[in-house]
């Protein structure tokens, strides 16, 4: 493994009847691991998700590749039969890569694959990845915490197991006690999520950022507010997967969009909070 920075007898190998279980990142290939790129290179077998980019298999091009989500408007796989999948490929004796988006356990059902794995007495690796919610926004520019803005911050899905609005979630407690909330899968229910934060108190001017497939070449983001995210969304050309950002950490776009920038764009604003200025005496 000539690229890699130690010998390759340092890196861990992914032995015969192993499942990794490994985050791809968010989308751009070059936010993978070391780790993930040492396991593609010895898989026999890469099962991977819809939103694992295509050229991250190329790591692995003495695999075999397969797919297991929705393609086609076809219902996704079973997540039951992709956990029993992958106990088949590690008994067959198969090197097993088990590929998700971003972390495999944030809003990645990798917890109940792995916990499938163990309880079947497969041996498991767990690599972590760079989920969406902090490098797909960091991408856009948000510090998905900034000392100014935040001591907290909330990652929240906006979906449940029957699709709908969780609503298990103490939307009031979210609304209180988190200044930053981002919400992976939530924009099929943007209306009610901003309809319940704003009746818990947030103001309906609070800035958002919705950014869809971040990290890619096809990244978007809208700018928006809690009041007018619904509308924004409907009125606009954007699909998911897509990350929201809700609080004030997305006025510092206005001069960490470090992709505009290296377009030529100049900031909008050196200090969008304000901070620079002298303090307002009492
Ligand atoms: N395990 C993943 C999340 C899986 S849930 C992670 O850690 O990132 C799927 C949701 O993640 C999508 O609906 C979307 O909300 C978010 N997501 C994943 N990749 C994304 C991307 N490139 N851009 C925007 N949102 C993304």
């Amino acid at each position: 493994m000539t690229t890699m920075p130690l010998p390759a007898s340092e890196w861990p190998t992914l032995e015969p009847g192993w499942v990794w279980l490994c985050g791809a990142g968010p989308g751009d290939p070059g936010l993978l691991t070391l780790h993930a790129l040492n396991a593609l290179r010895q898989a026999d077998v890469v099962i991977y998700d819809a939103l694992v980019q295509e050229a991250i298999l190329d790591w692995a091009p003495q695999a075999e590749h397969i797919y297991a989500g929705k393609r086609g408007g076809k219902p996704s796989a079973k997540q039951r039969d992709i956990s029993l999948r992958l106990v088949d490929l590690a008994r067959s004796g198969k090197r097993v890569l088990r590929l998700k988006g971003g972390d495999p356990f944030v809003f990645g059902r990798g917890g109940e694959e792995a916990q499938t794995l163990v309880q079947h007495g497969v041996p498991i690796r767990i690599i972590p990845g760079i989920s969406a919610g902090i490098g797909g926004l960091a991408y856009a520019g948000i510090p998905v915490t900034h000392r100014d803005v935040n001591q907290s911050v909330t990652f929240v899905t906006g979906h449940d197991q029957s699709g709908n609005t969780p609503s298990s979630l103490d939307w009031h407690g979210i609304a209180r006690g988190s200044q930053v909330i981002v919400i992976y899968m939530g924009m099929k229910h943007a209306a009610q999520i901003s309809a319940q934060l704003i009746a818990a108190g947030r103001s309906a001017g609070e800035p958002v950022a919705v950014v869809t497939t971040a990290t890619t070449a096809d990244q978007q983001v809208m700018e928006t507010t809690l009041g007018q995210l619904d509308a924004d969304i409907k009125a606009s050309n954007l699909e998911p997967p897509a990350i929201i950002c809700i609080g004030q950490a997305v006025r510092m776009r206005d001069v960490l969009d470090w992709q505009a920038q290296a377009a030529g764009i100049p900031p909008v604003n050196l200090d969008p909070l304000d901070r620079g200025r002298p303090a307002e005496s009492a």
